[in-house]
């Protein structure tokens, strides 16, 4: 797989706002958001997106919902979030590098757009 935005991101070639990073995955403010709080979770390893995860990253998945407990915690969101995965160009993914958006700070309707 080329190397993607996210990628870029994570080895410093393009800046952004690097709220969280561990061994396994980041966490950057979305550069367009759509809440007063949305941040990318992103994996290191780039999978081009969920569905195409294989049973080897399995304990990575489960390392990004712990993840998403710690940031949130961290920034005192934990008490109402929303995550969101866009799989596909029709299900409005932009980046195929897997992402989790994690969107807080206003009221969330449902059914999402
Ligand atoms: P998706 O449409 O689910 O693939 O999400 C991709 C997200 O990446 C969008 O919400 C974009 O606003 C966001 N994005 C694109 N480029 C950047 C960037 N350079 N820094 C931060 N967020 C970005």
């Amino acid at each position: 797989m080329s190397e993607t935005l996210f990628t870029k991101i994570i080895n410093r070639q393009i800046p952004a706002d690097i709220v969280y990073e561990d061994e396994h995955c980041f966490a950057i403010r979305d550069i367009n958001p759509q809440a007063p709080v949305h941040l990318l979770l992103i994996p290191k390893k780039p999978i081009d997106r969920l569905s195409n995860a294989q049973a080897e990253d399995q304990a990575l998945l489960g390392h990004l919902m712990l993840a998403v407990g710690t940031i949130t915690r961290e920034l005192k969101i934990e008490n109402a979030f929303r995550l969101a995965v866009n799989n596909g160009a029709d299900a409005g993914q932009s980046v195929f590098h897997l992402h989790l958006h994690i969107l807080a700070g206003r009221a969330l309707t449902w059914p999402p757009g």
